[in-house]
């Protein structure tokens, strides 16, 4: 096979969650994109990983548009206040409210046709399999698809394959895992059930709040073998029994939190080839233990199973760093360009520097593997910040301002590093990506269906959280 070759202003790799973003963001600006995936399609989670439950609206941006437009198509709506959500929203069940619901395949059809109103050029199927770099400088990388190797060359890359694939090729410093361990979060299969009659669940999960005795009496008679104590730092997953369900967008579906798999890292293919296998096998023990014990679950069948859900791996040491404690004191940044999105507003601002690799250039980082400190601000160890961030909305963010900076900067002719903020921000803020004060008050003044402010019930849980970390020295 002979190699081929494509170039663009802006290269975006990984059409996921923040790839989609960057790339409508940087063709909007005015930059040549091209935007590659190793999938069919684009959304990466949001998608083909059936995520299918956004935590809460986003606040603006592009996703604020992908949202809007589903929801114009009877595709997403906000989520039912029901007792079989709660468990898995975590704090208190009055956030289960927040969450919106939405048709992971409309929204397949949806983002291409974003991307082809928006210019951007698309090559799918295409595995990125190394970054080219020159000095220290990023300037492409190879993929591998069945027209056989091809050199993707960019005035800027973006970096979107939410593992930091191209940057740790490239040799940029990464962190990855919690402790001196390295600990990584469990991976978990996103499953979408059909045929669940709701009503029946609901009256049962009123006297078996999260189905716990039930899973207490299937694991005594050893009917999902697979479950363990939960303890709540997200490396055995979460804190309250399995499974959790949630409503989805059609009146009979369930998304199921399906298998989970432990001490597995999604930058080996060996831990992800185990992690699809055992994943779906613990999966049987679920759906039949759904099936008998669970009144409503009786004809319950599979209807789709997502790729494995890798929570996290790398994250690219960058010119900033985000902590938990800038989370819990909601800190804003000067070069802030995207945001935290907590209850539908912008909770914390996420700077510049985040995106910026510190050992290479031309190239940005978005998504996940951006600069922050892994685990969680709630639960983690050393005040982790990487689960706070990882919500879809707050992904959106990031993508729409890595693209927004890429573009800018190819049309300065600066190096991503020397590229003034300001002028990022100031894009954005045209764009309605970043939010004037006078729309963030109203979007925080928000009542929630508790009457609560979607403000005050993010800023108890700030205060139970920071009391628990002062108690244990971690917070002055
Ligand atoms: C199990 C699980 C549960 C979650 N629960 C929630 C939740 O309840 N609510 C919520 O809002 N968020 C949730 N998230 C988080 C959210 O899905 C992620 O934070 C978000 O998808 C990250 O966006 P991303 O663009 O970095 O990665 P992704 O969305 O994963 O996109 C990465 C893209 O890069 C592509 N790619 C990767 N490597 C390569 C390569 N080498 N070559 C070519 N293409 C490549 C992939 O195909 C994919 O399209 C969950 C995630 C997981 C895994």
């Amino acid at each position: 096979m002979s190699i081929g070759y494509r170039g663009a202003d802006v290269v975006v790799a990984g059409g996921g969650v923040a790839g989609f973003c960057a790339a409508i963001a940087a063709a909007r600006a005015g930059a040549d994109t091209l935007l590659v995936d190793r999938n069919g399609f684009l959304g990466g989670m949001f998608t083909g990983g059936n995520m299918t439950v956004l935590n809460c609206p986003p606040a603006g941006g592009i996703g604020k548009e992908i949202v809007d437009a589903l929801a114009a198509d009877g595709c997403a709506k906000r989520c039912p206040d029901d007792p079989p959500n709660y468990p898995i929203f975590h704090y208190a069940a009055e956030y289960s409210t927040m969450n919106v619901v939405y048709d992971a395949e409309m929204a397949k059809i949806l983002l291409f046709r974003i991307a082809r109103q928006a210019g951007v050029r698309l090559l799918l199927h295409s595995f990125v399999t190394g970054a080219v770099v020159e000095g220290s400088r990023v300037t492409g990388f190879m993929v591998a698809n069945k027209s056989g190797a091809q050199l993707i060359t960019g005035k800027v890359v973006v970096d979107a394959t939410a593992d930091g694939d191209i940057a740790a090729d490239a040799g940029a410093t990464f962190r990855k895992g919690q402790t001196e361990k390295g600990i990584l979060f469990a991976m978990t299969m996103l499953v979408r059930l059909s045929h669940v009659d709701w009503p029946k669940v609901s009256e049962y999960s009123k006297t078996d709040y999260g189905l716990d005795r039930a899973i207490a009496a299937a694991i005594a008679r050893g009917e999902l073998p697979y479950y363990k104590p939960r303890e709540r730092n997200m490396v055995n997953y979460w804190g309250h029994a399995r499974p959790e369900l949630s409503h989805l967008l059609h009146e009979d579906g369930a998304l199921l939190w399906g298998g989970t798999v432990e001490e597995v890292d999604g930058t080996k293919v060996d831990d992800l080839t185990r992690a699809e296998v055992e994943a779906r096998e613990q999966l049987i023990s679920e759906l039949t233990f759904l099936r008998k014990h669970i009144p409503g679950f009786g004809a319950a069948r599979i209807e789709s199973t997502g790729t494995i859900g890798v929570r996290d791996t790398r994250h690219i040491v960058g010119e900033a760093t985000l902590t938990g404690k800038d989370i819990l004191a909601r800190r804003s940044f000067p070069d802030g360009v995207a945001y935290n999105v907590k209850g539908g507003f912008p909770a914390n601002d996420i700077p510049y520097g985040c995106l910026v690799p510190r050992d290479v250039d031309g190239l940005l980082v978005t998504g996940n593997c951006i600069s922050v400190i892994p685990g969680s601000t709630e639960m983690g160890f050393q005040l982790g910040s990487f689960n706070n961030l990882k919500d879809i909305p707050t992904m959106w963010t990031i993508g729409e301002a890595a693209g927004a900076a890429a573009a800018l900067s190819v049309r300065i002719g600066a190096e991503p590093r020397a590229l003034d903020p300001a002028i990022v921000r100031h894009h954005l803020f045209a764009q309605g990506a970043l939010l004037a004060p006078d729309r963030v008050a109203e979007q925080e003044g928000a009542p929630m269906p508790s009457g609560r402010t979607a403000r005050a019930y993010y800023e108890a849980v700030l205060a139970d959280m920071t009391a628990h970390w002062r108690r244990m020295g971690e917070v002055e």
